[in-house]
């Protein structure tokens, strides 16, 4: 879920590894509900939609798993259920024919499918016509995926609206919300919903076969049955209504869609991708906003959204996957009982998403976006060039090659196009997503933001010249094998990060299916791919990328640029545009009508506050703690050493990958260099040696590797004064090449020259770009940074590389490149040699035993190779900001709102229960009162068990000052609380599945290693387990004590909008110090 502390992501930019791709992707078509996976986002948007892209798309980077981790109880306690990949494929049984034919389905095809070794049957539901994927493996990480064509008329938001409705009860259900009864209660893997410009999807995952179709059953009784079409509250509390508290005051909208897009439309990368989308397809549904514009949604009515639901989701326009180890007869056994109530309609007809014709001249627009006033307004100007690519959708061996030649334009900083557009100092960051195949018709958009106004023409100059060049000159041979070696790896690895494989190949499929066309295709890759190699071997690379850039891009008319102008008055203007509209409707409205408006709005209050009855919750399926296994998960580990270096293995099956990470510790660092940190370690991947540019570098790791990254980590340590801060430089490489991995890490660390001022200049423009981005999407990440700052100083450590003094520090630097680049070149060098050694240093290596075994030498090898500084010891950090309460104004429709307070000070001492309270807390108290009632898109508490900071966050929140008197509500409604066993048991549960989260095997040696450097025995565990599975009813009660201290001694952060911090300011003038940060 969004609240999802997750959402941290402060660790810095540093640069990510060869395909440093969060700079260049919109965040433009799904809408989430509101509700992400916990801990799971490291940079959102990136990861889901990398994945989102068929075929060449999946491909990520070396992930970071967890910068974040280190602030999360997760970091205590990782989950070891068999993960491995799947092994080999014997025997996959799909269901029994006869049994499909008595229960209603036909059989349409069936195939094993080598590239994921499952076999895959496609049934048509006989009497509906709902289509479903039954695909068998022996993955034991189940998924489940009901899929509606969606297509809406408007930018009302419908599909949105009813994505998040849905969710809130439904026949068997009869509850507030099951959603989050299940959040609360099991043992999920996935949960959550997608909606898309022309679907709305709804995904679960578990490894518990039990609580897999527990999840199945209340997602199909919610799609079908939802209570939102028969009570209009649901609409308003989800979508849209007016707010009167007392008739006397003044009328305001509210509604939880209404806010979360109001926080989208105040985000200038996604007004870009919006306008982007909607300028390329203005006659097909492409050209409305499936989430909904804040200033359309209002438009909406209930008999509007009733008519939607009834029309499409229905069988007949449902596509449905199964996915994993479970009994596929089964599956058909669930699905006959819903669908068979339903007769077959036409929807699927009226779905139909129509195709864009193609224009015959290209098209210019130009779009004002919200900014905060200030000086550089004229270099704030965002420039991007979009193409339809087709009128019909492309074959696949054409899709394939396309996205092939949109890696090698974009996929590294060393790739030409990203190269040129970047090194041309016209822009600080790339915007567009490159090639783009999710929709109907393929799209391709590049352009730069941080563009000053007169530079708008050579931008678009640029970008046509360098494709010219590029289709007259083709690519250089090691760029092609260095694309051609990063794709294979990760269609090897298969390595989809904390989202569930059989969902990556879920959202794959559904590419194709959605649009009526071969499901099975999507999941096949080895063939086209092998043919398109064997094609650029036999007629050489230009001849076969020349040919698409012509004829896609540079002759295709189609092509829509769009210049977006910064306007420090949008937002005041749209803000008092709403209130006239807001004071139009009150003055058409009588006495009583305001009477009414305001004693409907307590009733909605009402509503919302009351809990469910103990018997309605019941009816929501759940585990007994029998069902739970009482021992923490196992990652095998074994400390020993290599030439006197601690080396941490972790024996497990990675399907021949060897993954490393090489850890040196930070603390002997001088306290003014750590804001140059992240810039120094992106240095390091991005800067050439002496004998190799930065591309041939680049080109040379994504040849021999699957990719290196570099980047601080810094945490809290339980019971120490001391942070725990390292440089963190992970790497991977099938087992054949391990000897390269090491090799070039050194080459990395030691080799680089850290002297390219041109290219340190870039990273510093990007960052700063980043980091404004930041601050508006993720104000929330930013407010719990700057919080933490006031109360530790690994918080202190974490805002110097991530916070608004992060952002501070880069914009004196940019200038001081100009100034002083000797100064900062040296200070760059200064960093590697205190870091850089052999004192100190870690290694972790996870693989299984044989890979192990062959890489320790290379390991030694390079081990001899690093410099043997001699220890400095730890240097005397002991900053801290001021512990005042500061208000971030940034321009923004939305607030922030931040409190927090170490509650260890207070004396303490950490129990397991404290998992179960505060994830019971998120799931109720501030659930209910800062999203649902407060109609904010999240409200979350995070407990950080290493420093003792106990937070509170609100995002896209409408309030403020009341979000806080929420917080400080906290320690009574614990007192308060009455519950019975089963609502314990489920909090317990729910909290388990936290802490057992699913891992793939490179992210259980790598959550091990955090433990290790964080001091987490294996005792710990076992002990905070047993304390979570004997959490009592007494425990919450004894908590309140623990957060009263955060209501009487919190320090509180907001990053919020220039109104409300006004407002706040007028009731309580020294109640925060303001600062603008915009
Ligand atoms: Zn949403």
């Amino acid at each position: 879920m969004e609240r999802a502390v997750l959402l941290r992501s402060l660790s810095s930019s540093s640069s990510s590894s060869t395909l440093a791709s969060s700079t260049r992707l919109f965040s433009r078509s799904v809408h989430r509900l509101a509700r992400l996976p916990r801990r799971h986002r490291l940079v959102p948007n990136v990861h889901q939609r990398s994945l989102l892209r068929r075929h060449l798309g999946f491909i990520s980077p070396v992930s970071r798993p967890s910068l974040q981790l280190s602030r999360h109880f997760c970091s205590l306690s990782v989950r070891a259920v068999a993960t491995s990949p799947l092994q080999s494929s014997p025997e996959v049984l799909g269901a029994d024919d006869d049994v499909a034919e008595k229960l209603g389905f036909e059989k349409v095809s069936d195939e094993f499918i080598e590239e994921c070794k499952s076999r895959a049957v496609l049934y048509k539901h006989k009497k509906t016509g709902a289509e479903v994927m039954s695909v068998s493996n022996e993955d034991e990480n189940k998924v489940f995926g009901i899929v509606f064509r969606t297509p809406p008329k408007d930018s009302t938001g419908i599909p949105h609206i009813l994505e998040h409705s849905v969710l809130c009860g439904s026949r068997k259900y009869p509850l507030k919300e099951p959603f989050v009864e299940l959040l609360k209660g099991s043992l999920h893997t996935f949960l959550n919903a997608f909606t898309y410009p022309d679907r709305t999807c709804y995904p679960v995952a578990s490894t518990n076969t039990k609580d897999f179709y527990n999840l199945v059953d209340v997602y199909l009784d919610a799609v079908f049955f939802p209570k939102c079409v028969e009570d209009i509250k649901t609409f308003q509390q989800e979508g849209w209504h007016y707010e009167l508290n007392d008739p006397s005051e003044d009328i305001t909208y509210k509604g939880v869609v209404f806010n979360e897009m109001k926080g989208v439309y105040s985000q200038p990368d996604s007004i870009l991708g919006r306008a982007s989308q909607q300028a390329l397809c203005p006659d097909n549904t492409y050209g409305v906003d499936s989430g909904g514009d804040p200033q359309v949604i209002p438009k909406l009515t209930f008999e509007e959204f009733k008519e939607f639901h009834r029309k499409y989701y229905h069988p007949s326009n449902a596509r449905i996957w199964f996915y994993g180890d479970d009994d596929p007869n089964e599956r058909l056994r669930i699905l006959s009982e819903y669908l068979d109530m339903f007769e077959a309609n036409s929807a699927a007809e009226e779905s139909r998403v129509g195709s864009q014709k193609l224009f015959s001249e290209p098209v210019r627009i130009v779009e004002k976006y919200p900014a905060a006033e200030g000086d550089d307004l004229k270099k704030k100007h965002m420039v991007c060039l979009n193409w339809l690519l087709s009128e019909t959708p492309l074959d696949l061996e054409t899709e394939l090659a396309l996205g092939f030649l949109d890696h090698l334009m974009l996929g590294t900083p060393a790739s030409p196009l990203r190269k040129i557009l970047l090194e041309s100092g016209l822009g600080d960051a790339l915007v567009g997503g490159g090639v783009e195949d999710e929709l109907l018709q393929p799209q391709f958009s590049i352009g730069l933001k941080g563009v000053s106004e007169d530079n708008i023409q050579k931008v678009e100059e640029l970008i046509m010249g360098t494709l010219t060049k590029l289709a007259e000159e083709g690519f250089n041979s090691d760029a092609v094998e260095a694309s051609m070696n990063t794709i294979e790896f990760s269609l090897r690895e298969n390595n989809t990060g904390s989202f569930p494989r059989g969902l990556a190949l879920m959202l794959r499929s559904i590419g194709n299916w959605i649009y009526d066309m071969d499901p099975f295709e999507p999941l096949k890759y080895q063939e086209p791919l092998k043919a398109l190699k064997a094609r650029i071997a036999e007629e050489g690379s230009k001849a076969v990328f020349a040919p698409l850039i012509e004829k896609f891009i540079l002759n295709n008319p189609h092509r829509v640029t769009i210049e977006m102008q910064p306007d420090p008055e949008k937002a005041s203007r749209d803000e008092a545009a709403e209130k006239e509209n807001l004071a139009k409707v009150r003055a058409s409205m009588t006495q009583e009508d305001l009477a009414e408006l305001s004693r409907a709005t307590h009733e909605l209050k009402l509503k919302q506050e009351t809990p469910d009855p103990p018997e309605a919750l019941k009816c929501v399926p759940s585990l007994s703690l029998q069902d739970i296994p009482k021992k923490p998960i196992h990652v095998p580990t074994e400390v020993g050493d290599i030439n006197g270096i601690k080396v941490l293995q972790h024996d497990l099956f990675t399907n021949d990958v060897l993954y490393a990470e090489v850890v040196f510790n930070m603390r002997s660092l001088k306290q003014e260099l750590l804001p140059l940190v992240p810039l120094f370690c992106q240095s390091l991947l991005e800067m050439g040696t002496k004998d190799l540019d930065f591309v041939q570098l680049n080109q040379l790791i994504g040849r021999k590797t699957g990719g290196i990254s570099v980047y601080p980590f810094t945490s809290s340590v339980r019971g120490k004064e001391d942070p725990c801060s390292h440089i963190i430089v992970r790497g991977k490489a099938m087992s054949e090449r391990v000897e390269d991995l090491f090799t070039l890490v050194n080459r990395v660390l030691q080799d680089v020259q850290l002297t390219d001022q041109k290219r340190f200049k870039q990273f510093v423009s990007q960052s700063k770009a980043r980091m404004e981005n930041r601050l508006r999407g993720s104000g929330h990440g930013i407010a719990a940074a700057r919080m933490d700052a006031k109360l530790n100083v690994a918080g202190w450590i974490s805002e110097q590389m991530g916070g608004v003094s992060y952002l501070e520090y880069l914009q004196a630097l940019e200038k001081k490149v100009d100034d002083d680049w000797p100064e900062i070149s040296s200070s760059l060098e200064e960093i590697r040699k205190t870091l850089i050694s052999k004192n100190d240093c870690l290694i972790n290596l996870t693989a299984d035993g044989k890979n192990l075994k062959n890489s320790e030498k290379h390991v030694s090898k390079f081990l001899d190779m690093l410099p043997n500084t001699s220890l400095v010891g730890s240097t005397a950090w002991n900053a801290r900001l001021p512990p005042t309460n500061e208000a971030i104004v940034i321009p923004t429709q939305v607030n922030y709102v931040g409190k927090a307070a170490n509650v260890f000070e207070t004396g303490y001492q950490l129990k397991g229960s404290a998992y179960v309270i505060s994830k019971y807390l998120n799931n109720t108290w501030l659930w209910d009162r800062v999203r649902v009632s407060g109609g904010a898109y999240g409200g979350f508490c995070d407990f950080d068990t290493h420093s003792g900071v106990f937070s509170y966050l609100s995002y896209r929140d409408p309030n403020l000052l009341k979000t806080l008197d929420v917080y400080d509500g906290t320690s009574n409604f614990l007192r308060e609380l009455e519950m019975d066993d089963d609502a314990l048991t489920k909090a317990i549960i729910g909290t388990i599945g936290d802490v057992d989260a699913y891992q793939l095997p490179d992210a259980k040696g790598y959550s091990s290693l955090l433990r290790y450097l964080l001091g987490v025995t294996e005792e710990e565990r076992q002990i905070r387990r047993e304390e979570i599975l004997s959490t009592r009813l007494e425990d919450f009660k004894e908590f309140a004590d623990v957060v009263e201290a955060v209501k009487d001694k919190g320090v509180v952060v907001a990053v919020a909008s220039p109104d409300d911090v006004d407002a706040a300011k007028k009731s309580h003038p020294d109640f925060f110090k303001v600062k603008k940060a915009l």
